[in-house]
This record gives structure tokens, sequence and C-alpha cells, in this order.
């Protein structure tokens, strides 16, 4: 394949990212990466740098809605500046019980996405827009949707099916689980030695955890929506029914509009709760790590809650695997909080996880076990849009 210029999409709720890599067999080179971030605000970035990370773009426009926004990529994209893209690589958080394959981007596969934006409220709606503009600013040009749920494919019945009457699992209610990208961008950094028995943290913003097993998906924490599994920023993580049902009844008192009120409680259990509901302060890591080192004890008790349902969560998958070779921790906070790597860690002794607080003591890739722990503990950070770039050479080539 003579090398070509594949443009990778990331769309969330007030920001567009985006890369461009040249991909030929077997090379893959990133071009440049750029984002238009504080989208619905007067003082948006706008930037991209080249692979040296020199800047190229450096501006902070009013960003009034996601069409200004996309539409400044587009233009920079069209405006002879850089090369124009072969392909285009659309990161898909979830495309429900019918779309669980990697694919071309046709009219009516967005249509059917966007009848399953109820299972990833946050994230398909400008999902889709973004795949019909890109149709409609780059004519001609393939669009790949490549799914966050691709990876999770594997997993058995047992674990995707979900204890609720047959009528609503017939709707597509089941455990998708999220991050997959991410997810396979791991075993792809540990090729040619992927563990047998393998768990991987990826903690970010939103966190999950996924049980590996042979390099095929066992299990993974978030469920039929990225709220579920484990505490998040913003995100309650799995929770007793009752909880919700005791704050849409509270809800409803105010909001007698059914509609309303669900929205209402969606507002709640995905932007309100997690690490910031209970913290009061943040939902972001480094500001609860300042607000500790302040002795704010709300802070303390939200990062307590969070390594305490990691760590469970990896004794069960310990269960599950019956054993581990390895750890991993990746995204933002497994990469850079030392922390919490440590707290979530402390307790996992029985495991066979020791860390040693010297390797620890790192951000990015490191090993960070000690010599005699039995389980190896790794930070890598994922790479996640030469992920979507291979499979849209893969599909390219079909
Ligand atoms: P997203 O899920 O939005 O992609 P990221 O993977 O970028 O999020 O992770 C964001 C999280 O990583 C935030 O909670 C942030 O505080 C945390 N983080 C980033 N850098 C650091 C750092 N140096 N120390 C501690 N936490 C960090």
């Amino acid at each position: 394949m003579p090398s070509l210029p594949i443009l990778v999409l990331n769309s969330g709720s007030s920001s567009i990212k985006f890369s461009m890599y040249e991909a030929g067999d077997g090379r893959r080179a990133r071009l440049f990466e750029g984002a238009v971030d504080g989208i619905g605000t007067d003082l948006g970035k706008f930037w991209i740098k080249d692979a040296a990370g020199k800047k190229l773009v450096d501006q902070t426009p009013a960003l009034p809605n996601r069409a200004v926004a996309f539409k400044m990529v587009a233009d920079a994209l069209h405006s002879g500046q850089f090369p124009a893209p072969a392909a285009i690589g659309h990161r898909t958080v979830c495309g429900g019980p019918t779309v669980r394959d990697n694919q071309r981007i046709t009219p009516a596969l967005i249509d059917e996405i966007e009848s399953y934006a109820a299972l990833a409220p946050l994230h398909t709606p400008i999902a889709v827009y973004i795949m019909r503009e890109a149709l409609r600013l780059f004519p001609g040009l393939p669009n790949f949707a490549i799914l966050d749920t691709y990876f999770h494919r594997t997993m058995p019945e047992v674990v995707t099916h979900m204890p609720i009457p047959a009528e609503y699992s017939a709707m597509g209610v089941r455990r998708y689980g999220y991050h997959g990208i991410s997810y396979e961008s791991i075993l792809m950094q540990l090729q040619p030695d992927v563990p047998q028995k393998l768990i991987v943290a990826h903690l970010g913003n939103g966190a999950s955890v996924a049980a590996i097993r042979n390099g095929e998906c066992l299990d993974t924490s978030m469920g039929l929506t990225p709220t579920g599994g484990i505490i998040s920023g913003s995100r309650t993580g799995d929770i007793d029914p009752g909880v919700v049902l005791f704050i849409l009844k509270k809800i409803a008192e105010t909001t007698p509009n059914t509609l309303e009120a669900a929205d209402k409680l969606e507002t709640v259990v995905s932007k309100k709760s997690g690490l910031l509901g209970v913290s009061e302060i943040s939902n972001d890591m480094r500001g609860l790590r300042d607000a500790i080192q302040e002795g704010n004890a709300k802070a303390r008790l939200a990062v307590d809650k969070f390594a305490w349902t990691i760590a469970k969560c990896i004794g069960s998958y310990v269960a599950e695997l019956n054993g581990l070779d390895m750890l991993v921790f990746t995204g933002g906070i497994g990469e850079n909080d030392i922390a919490s790597r440590a707290e979530i860690c402390a307790g996992l002794g029985a495991l066979g996880i020791v860390l040693d607080p010297a390797r620890n003591n790192v951000r990015g890739e490191a090993l960070i076990s000690a010599d005699n722990s039995p389980v190896t503990v790794r930070v890598i950070p994922p790479l996640e849009d030469l992920i979507i770039v291979n499979h849209v050479v893969r599909l390219l080539g079909e």
C-alpha cells in the first residue's frame, strides 16, 4: 500500500481532537495533531502542532457551537498548509447492539448509531454530528467508524447479560464496555509477549478496568453506558438501583414531566457524582491532590473511594481470571498520579501485587512492581489514535 495520510477524529462534548498519520505498509508516522477546545465558549482554543511539538496553529477563537468548531478543522485541512487526508477514522464510543464491527460510514450507518444515542448520551450526539459534517465537507473520502465497544465483543454472555426482564434485554440493554480502543493499544504495545492473565486499569476522567485472557476481553467494569463500573471523575459507577430511584423520586417532586426528570437524573449520575460529588471540589485528580495537601477531608474521602472501588474490581477480576500475570495502569491518572497507583495497590499484596515505591515514583511508561512481586505491574500510555489508524488501513485494504 502506498503511504496515505489518515485523519483521526475524536470528538467530546466540548472538544474535537484530531491527528494525521502517514500510514503505509507497516509504517506509521504522526504528521501533526491538534484540537479545538472550549466549544460553547467565547474563548476557545484552536491549535495544531507538528510531530516535534512545534505549534503550527495557535488561536483563541470564539467557539459558539460545534459547527463553527468543526469548520475550523475542515478549513485548516483544506488550506493547503497540511496534506489532505485520504481517509478519516472516527472514534465511536457506542454503536449499540447492531453496529458491532468497525466499518465504513454511510448515512444509514450514522442514523443507526444515532438511534442508540441513549447508550452514550455524552458522546454519541457530537460524534454523529461530526460524521455527517465530515461526509459533507470531505465529499468522496472514505470515513470509518472505529468503536470503543469492538474490543469487548469477546465477553461471554454470562458477563454481558443484565439481570433484568427479557423485554429490556431484547432492546439492547446489556454490558457493552468502553475504552476498548485504549485496551487494544495496550495489547499492541505488549506484543509479542501478551501475558495470559492481564488486567488493565484505564484511569482518566472516565475510568474503567478490563480483565483480558489470552489477549481477549473477558470482563470490563463499564456496562450499558460509560456511567457504570468504577467511580469516575463525575460518574457514580455501579450503584444500588435503589439510590437511583430515590434520587429520581426526589427530582420528580419538583419536575413532574417524566423525560425532564430523567434528564436531570442523568445529569446527577453522570456529571455531578463520582470524585466531584463526594469531594464537592473537583472531578480532576490534580485538584483533589492539592485539596488533600491542604487537609480537605472530603477530597480525601473521594480519592479513598476511588482507590477502594478499583482495588475491589481488580480483586474480582483476579478471581475471574483465576490468577494474574500483569497489571497495567493507563489513562491520565494511571500514567501520572503516583499516589493513586500506590493507594490502589496497597491492599493487593495477598494477590501478588507488590509495588516498588522508587520505581513507582515516575510519570509515564515504566515497570513499577518490586523484583519479588509475583505480578508484574506496568504503566503504559495509551496510543488510541494509532489503533484507529491501524483499523482504517485494514478496512481500506478490504
Ligand atoms: P480523559 O478521560 O478525558 O481522556 P485523561 O486520560 O486525560 O482524561 O485523564 C484526566 C485525569 O488525569 C484528570 O483527573 C487529571 O487530574 C489526571 N492527571 C493528569 N495529569 C496528572 C498528574 N500529573 N497528576 C495527577 N493526576 C493527573
